[in-house]
């Protein structure tokens, strides 16, 4: 409880960020405050399930919060990059935007068959980016056993978009 006030306390709220109309959440504090950041870390590791061979991190602030998890764990990380930065080859999910579109991509060859699969996100916000990501680490052949962020914003109601899987939000705020 102590912490969770704590993450309440650090994640900075943006009003009209990156667009009018949208209060951003901004992690950065966190993530500059050694305690709270090792107390998140050691807590989304102890809420994962069991037996994760992989962490999927979404670029790019998911992947502050996958790489500590994973070690953690005794697990590998995978970078979940936007389009364009990976050398081939790649598997890629396109999704769409409020406005436009967007992909994900990851190296398909790092993921072993059957692999049991956390994602990890700052945010979840609509659920695009993290419905992408599990649409996409299954197609390569992974299991994926779960979900986690730091910060669930209820209101756009993302969790709807990842049906059943198990979801994980260390705060959730309207
Ligand atoms: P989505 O709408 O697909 O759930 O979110 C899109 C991406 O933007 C995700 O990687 C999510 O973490 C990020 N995002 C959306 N809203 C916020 C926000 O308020 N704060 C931060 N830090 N990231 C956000």
């Amino acid at each position: 409880a102590a912490l969770l006030a704590r993450v309440d306390e650090l994640v900075r709220r943006v009003p009209d960020y990156p667009k009018a109309g949208v209060l951003f959440r901004d992690i950065t504090p966190l993530l500059a405050d050694g305690p709270a950041f090792a107390g998140v870390v050691d807590a989304i590791a102890a809420d994962a399930p069991d037996g994760v061979d992989l962490v999927a991190g979404m670029e790019a602030r998911g992947f502050l919060l996958a790489a500590p998890v994973a070690t953690a764990l005794g697990a590998g990380v995978l970078p979940v990059r936007k389009a364009g930065k990976l050398p081939g080859p790649t598997a890629v999910e396109h999704y769409e935007l409020e406005y436009g579109h967007a992909s994900v991509e990851i190296h398909p060859f790092t993921v072993p068959e059957g692999a049991r699969v956390l994602v990890i996100d700052d945010v979840l916000a609509t659920g695009g980016t993290a419905a992408a990501t599990v649409a996409l680490l299954r197609r390569c052949g992974a299991d994926v056993v779960g979900l986690s962020f730091l910060v669930e914003l209820l209101g756009l109601d993302g969790r709807a978009k990842l049906g059943d899987l198990p979801v994980d939000a260390l705060v959730q705020v309207p």
